[in-house]
């Protein structure tokens, strides 16, 4: 991969997480929001888009430390190398999920 591809990788992670940590603040205040709401017949329902906003959220946080993760390597220069067995991970992984950590390979076996 060269230098170019690399920085065209690294803007998508860049905007991926910015995007990211404006869904993260915007989950906050809605929850915030929702605290300051009087407890009544409705507490069932709040609970539930509670309960649904914080597994969003967990997936966001997850993602979040994925491309923190991505950028770090792009930064030490072990960017598209496979966590799992040392090899490169393929472009069209990359392409698709620029913030994988494990090649193709890897993810199959993962997935058992
Ligand atoms: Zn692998």
């Amino acid at each position: 991969m060269n230098r170019e591809e690399l920085k065209k990788l690294e803007e998508k992670l860049i905007d991926e997480k910015k995007l990211i940590e404006a869904n993260l603040k915007r989950f906050e205040s809605e929850l915030d929001f929702g605290d300051d709401i009087d407890h009544g017949e409705e507490e069932a329902d709040e609970m539930e888009e509670t309960e649904s906003f914080l597994s969003i959220k967990e997936n966001q946080d997850k993602r979040l430390k994925q491309i923190e993760n991505a950028l770090g390597k792009i930064r030490n220069g072990t960017y598209g190398i496979c966590e799992e067995c040392g090899g490169k991970i393929e472009r069209e992984i990359l392409e698709i999920d620029p913030e994988s950590s494990l090649c193709k390979q890897c993810k199959i076996k993962g997935r058992k």
